[in-house]
């Protein structure tokens, strides 16, 4: 992959407006009050990635948001759309899995490199 808003993120420079700016909404999968998930593209290069934002309240009432952009083939999202009944457990596995850049509640954005192993908390 070759992406250029990927490489960013791996040296730790890409920012929100970063990915805001450069990438166009191509499609939406879900829209509900706690998960979106949509396909989003890369302006300049066309790397599709499976856009998807969680909010979890935890236990004790906190809000935090969860930004993940999962770069993503079109065979990924036509996976994505066929799981549409259990899609929270299939992104779920797909963060856990799969490497992808991270917007969390820290405010930071970072590229998560073989996905992360607590995802199933958010997703929950
Ligand atoms: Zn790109």
């Amino acid at each position: 992959m070759s992406c250029y808003l990927i490489a960013l993120a791996k040296e730790k420079k890409l920012t929100h407006n970063n990915l805001k700016n450069q990438t166009w909404a191509e499609e939406s999968i879900i829209e509900s009050s706690h998960l979106d998930v949509g396909v989003v593209k890369c302006v300049s290069c066309g790397q599709l990635f499976i856009y998807c934002f969680r909010e979890y309240t935890s236990p004790d009432w906190e809000d935090d948001m969860w930004t993940f952009w999962i770069p993503a083939t079109p065979e990924d999202i036509e996976e994505v759309k066929k799981n549409i009944d259990v899609l929270s457990g299939f992104i779920e596995e797909l963060v856990n899995k799969r490497s992808h850049i991270c917007w969390g509640p820290n405010n930071k954005v970072s590229w998560v490199e073989g996905g992360c192993d607590w995802s199933s908390l958010i997703f929950s």
